[in-house]
């Protein structure tokens, strides 16, 4: 079949280099002149920075995405475990280094953190082991089939229960009911509007725990840009879709500046929301804020602390944003690199907040590119943070796999129930499924 993928983000390559494999013709059109979307790098002034992902949960995703492509991820790159997933410095100046991949080590970081805590943080990680086995059987690595699915998973996305309540009932520190809901909260989303399943990250991270490539892992979204090219996906770059052709309630195609292009099968990668003849199709969902972006090219080394880290979470007093710190990316010799992600008002001067928050970099900052929220939308056409959680009613109003539009199937961020380079992987997995073999 003529199989038409708009966006060529992880989502759009994942789900080309899957059907391309399935023997289908392969077209992608993405808008940017590279390949990507926010797995990508920017380099300014011999600092490349990582401007999105720098660690994910769950290799397998990707491990699988190669294998049924090709060759093995290792024979392109090297994906490397981070050992503390996260360090957390906490308004009262408490610090929590989470390590991943091991329950034991989880326990004695939260007894560091406060005595006894290690117990009730592991008991609420193992709450959450069943469900991650019903959900990732039943919804994320197989289209949601009701006649196929376990009981309790349906019940799992049929519950009422939020995030908030699971992790308060479970939690009394509220350090930890921080940690719990952080993913969700730097994502843009108000944990009293999340699912409770979505716990389940909690356990991906410690038993999985986070991985990433030397070097940046924006090389993951350059590697995947070459499968693309051995499994003959006709790629075409600086290109963006203006709308989806649809007749009948099928789809017949995509139109673009330079005319129409007629498909069997078109995967929308990308938020379908810009496109006008999809409008009167999509209910009640709208896409996640954005945060602003500070990418800082330092003079000398990161402390410690920072460096050793998977991601760095500085908590705010009351009222005050969280700061989240990632070093993905490569600098120039005795430099360093450091990407700050903030929601706090664009007027604060980031540089002293960091040093108030214990990361003193004043006179070292030799360069600097500032990103607001609207930057980051042009930059990459929309949110790839996906779709906001509004309560349970999202899950049945967000699209994916399939899409009430015969022949249109979504993948991406506004297609599976958070962000992060698994669930946009998976996502492409679920969507070569339901097309099925050429
Ligand atoms: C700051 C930040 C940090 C993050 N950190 C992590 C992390 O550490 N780990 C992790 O796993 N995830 C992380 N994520 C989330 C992750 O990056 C995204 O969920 C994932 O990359 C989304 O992939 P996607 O393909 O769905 O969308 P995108 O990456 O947004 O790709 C969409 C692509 O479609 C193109 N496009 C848009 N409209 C059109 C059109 N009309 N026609 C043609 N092309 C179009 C865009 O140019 C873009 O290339 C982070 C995200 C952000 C923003």
């Amino acid at each position: 079949m003529r199989v038409v993928v708009v966006g060529g983000g992880f989502a759009g390559m994942a789900s080309a280099a899957r059907l391309a494999k399935l023997g289908h013709a392969v077209t992608l059109l993405e808008a940017a002149s590279t390949l990507g979307g926010a797995l990508g790098s920017t380099t300014v002034d011999d600092f490349t920075f990582d401007t999105g992902p720098s660690t994910t949960l769950l290799p397998a995703v990707t491990r699988d995405l190669f294998r049924k492509s090709g060759r093995p991820i290792e024979r392109e790159l090297d994906l490397v475990p981070v050992e503390v997933i996260r360090t957390h410095r906490f308004a009262d100046g408490a610090t929590l280094a989470l390590p991943g991949g091991s329950r034991a080590a989880q326990k004695r970081a939260f007894d560091a953190l406060h005595p006894g805590s290690g117990a009730a943080w592991v008991g609420y990680v193992d709450s959450w082991a069943e469900p991650w086995e019903r959900l990732r059987k039943d919804y994320l690595e197989r289209p949601w089939d009701p006649d196929l699915a376990h009981p309790d998973a349906a019940a799992l996305l049929r519950s009422r229960t939020t995030l908030h309540q699971a992790v308060t009932r479970h939690l009394d520190d509220p350090r930890a009911r921080a940690v719990a809901t952080h993913s969700f909260v730097a994502d843009g989303h108000d944990p009293r509007r999340v699912p409770a399943w979505l716990g389940t990250i909690s356990y991906v991270e410690q038993k999985f725990g986070a991985w990433t490539v030397d070097g940046g892992l924006s090389l993951l979204g350059e590697a995947l840009a070459r499968r693309l090219t051995t499994r003959k996906v006709e790629i075409h770059t600086a290109t963006p879709v203006t709308d989806v052709l649809v007749r009948s309630a099928r789809v017949r195609g995509v139109r673009t500046d330079a005319g129409e292009l007629e498909a069997d099968v078109v995967v929308c990668a990308v938020d379908p929301r810009q496109f006008p003849a999809l409008r009167p199709w999509i209910r009640g969902t709208r896409p996640v804020a954005l945060p602003r972006i500070t990418h800082l090219g330092i003079s000398g080394a990161l402390p410690p602390w920072v460096a050793d880290s998977g991601e760095v979470v500085l908590h705010g007093g009351r009222g005050e944003s969280t700061l989240v710190l990632r070093h993905g990316g490569t600098a120039p010799v005795d430099h360093a690199v450091l990407t700050v992600q903030h929601r706090g008002d664009a007027r604060t001067d980031l540089v002293a907040e960091l040093a108030a928050r214990g990361v003193d970099l004043r006179d070292r900052v030799v360069t600097r590119v500032e990103r607001s929220p609207a930057d980051l939308t042009a930059l990459w056409g929309g949110s790839p943070l996906g779709v906001q959680w509004r309560g349970r009613s999202t899950l049945r109003r967000r699209w994916g796999p399939t899409t009430p539009v015969a022949g249109l199937y979504a993948a991406g961020a506004h297609a599976t129930p958070g962000s992060g380079l698994p669930f946009t992987g998976l996502s492409g997995a679920l969507v070569a499924q339901s097309v099925g073999p050429a």
